[in-house]
């Protein structure tokens, strides 16, 4: 079941070309004004709730929620309708406002600068979408992290670790984890992403990935895994393992296939095309993700 107030109302209705208005006489602030199709509007007096995707027509007095009005705007039925919203639901993970003790060991953090956003542009992903979904940071100067991405890993919503990862392509290690001194848990313990998985997820190998296939894809931090990540794993009806193409990653996929078969559904996917996931193109994510279910 979809939480409905997570569904981003804006693209369903640039999608699927229906005119909307967020500003002018009939519409008021958080609202967006659409034509009633329940009546004869001719000026955008039925309005949704930006927040709770709520919707009410000042003209003819239909209310309901977000589906019923679906319904009505495609000539679907309520199932239909369900299945429709549900791939513009996002999930925005946000920093917990109780932070505990964990994170309170956390390096200072800044927000991303160009370097960081340009890094992220160049892979092919919108960075101001990024640095809000996954909370990503910066590291603070004087601090180890100094000018790397900083990627913070949430479990109930909550920051227990991150990963740092090179901008600028010419330091080593490319990806630096924290240390167990400094945290409680190090990303090898927990399963990036975990926060974002309904009843499927794909496991990959890295957060790249991850940020290009989108919610229920999860990054275990390199192919080896560890056994509370195979823990949090068997807890998933559905798990598609989905690594790099190459012997040694496709070998240790199979490895924890077999070893999650005991404990849930398990497969190993590959890719048709002979390219890392992270490589994948727009529309190769959405296929995958249909094929899938997810
Ligand atoms: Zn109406």
């Amino acid at each position: 079941m979809i939480n409905l107030s997570s569904i981003d109302i804006i693209e369903y209705l640039d999608t699927v070309g229906i005119q909307y208005t967020m500003h002018g006489k009939n519409v008021s602030q958080n609202w967006i004004g659409i034509q009633c199709p329940f009546c004869d509007d001719k000026s955008n007096h039925l309005g949704i709730n930006i927040k709770s995707k709520a919707f009410s027509c000042f003209k003819c007095g239909t209310k309901g929620n977000i589906i019923k009005l679906v319904q009505e705007l495609e000539h679907i039925n309520w199932i239909q309708a369900l299945n429709n919203l549900q791939q513009f639901s996002k999930t925005v993970i946000q920093f917990n406002e109780k932070i505990t003790a964990v994170s309170n060991s956390f390096p200072k953090m800044n927000k991303l600068g160009k370097v960081h956003k340009e890094y992220l542009s160049n892979r092919g992903l919108d960075p101001d979408f990024m640095e809000k979904k996954y909370a990503l940071k910066s590291g603070a100067n004087f601090t180890k992290y100094q000018t790397r991405l900083i990627i913070p890993f949430f479990e109930k919503k909550r920051m227990i670790s991150f990963t740092s990862r090179d901008v600028s392509n010419s330091i080593e290690p490319k990806y630096l984890h924290p240390s167990r001194d400094e945290v409680i848990l190090v990303p090898k313990d927990l399963i990036f992403n975990i926060d974002s998985v309904k009843n499927s997820c794909i496991v990959t190998e890295g957060c790249f990935d991850v940020f290009k296939i989108g919610d229920g894809a999860v990054a275990l931090s390199g192919t080896k895994y560890t056994q509370r990540q195979v823990s949090l794993l068997s807890n998933i009806e559905r798990v598609f393992i989905l690594f790099d193409p190459e012997p040694m990653a496709q070998k240790q996929a199979g490895r924890l296939c077999k070893e999650l078969s005991f404990l849930t559904h398990s497969e190993v996917i590959l890719l048709d095309i002979d390219r890392d996931p992270g490589d994948m193109t727009a529309s190769e994510v959405k296929e995958l993700r249909k094929e899938l279910g997810l």
